[in-house]
């Protein structure tokens, strides 16, 4: 649950983005206009902007700027337009990600989840310890017996998952949506290579596993080795 300021002047869509999201546990504020907008940003310090572009008063891009000049809080960008150089101008003016209309309330609030978890994960976590794997999150490093492995940024970021999981078992499809950010499509042979390779780092096989269990039809486990 975050607080989540949402600037649109569409009276209709307003209201029912409102009460979606209030529906996935958000507390909402609403601004019809660009400025309310601002003072409403700095009025309650919210954990997420869903901003419309189109607005009376001010290009949403403008506003992002503004926005962006007072504060670091995370931005999902709400648009009708899909054109590319819309889409590159709002992500180079500092919004996090966007969201083409129409959109259903329920990939507004997927959005908004995966931008809150990215945000967070930026500040930095500790440390996970599973046995001699150390998941040093805020460094991206990870060590096993003490050294240092190579890891490319998806292997550490599906290591980081699984640790953050350890002992469930993650589907793939929940890792395309997490690790990948694709949850609607992606192919599970993406995360079967990334699987394979991060095994063969860690120095173990599908049929020699430590700390990677597949349970199959169902995912891939992380696991404390037992010797
Ligand atoms: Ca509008």
């Amino acid at each position: 649950m975050a607080r989540i300021l949402l600037v649109e002047d569409d009276q209709r869509i307003r209201q029912l983005v409102a009460d979606g999201l209030a529906g996935h546990g958000h507390d909402v504020i609403s601004a019809a206009a660009a400025m309310d907008g601002l003072n409403e940003l700095v009025a309650s310090a919210p954990d997420l902007v869903v901003l419309d572009l189109g607005l009376p008063d001010l290009e949403g891009t403008e506003l992002l700027k503004m926005m962006r000049a007072v504060s670091a809080v995370p931005v999902v960008v709400a648009t009708a337009r899909s054109e590319d150089s819309d889409v590159i101008a709002v992500l180079d003016a500092g919004a996090d990600d966007y969201i083409v209309k129409p959109f259903s309330v329920a990939q507004l609030a997927a959005r908004i989840r995966a931008v809150l978890r990215r945000s967070g994960d930026e500040q930095g976590t500790e440390t996970i310890v599973i046995g001699a794997l150390e998941i040093d999150a805020p460094a991206r490093e990870v060590r096993l017996g003490g050294a240092v492995l190579d890891l490319s940024p998806k292997e550490f970021d599906l290591l980081r998952y699984l640790a953050e999981h350890q002992g469930e078992v993650v589907s793939k499809r929940d890792l395309l949506a997490e690790v990948w950010r694709q949850p609607y499509g992606g192919s599970d042979k993406t995360v079967d290579v990334h699987l394979s390779w991060l095994r063969r780092k860690l120095g173990e096989s599908a049929s020699d596993p430590r700390f990677l269990r597949t349970v199959f039809g169902v995912g891939v486990k992380l696991v404390e080795p037992e010797s």
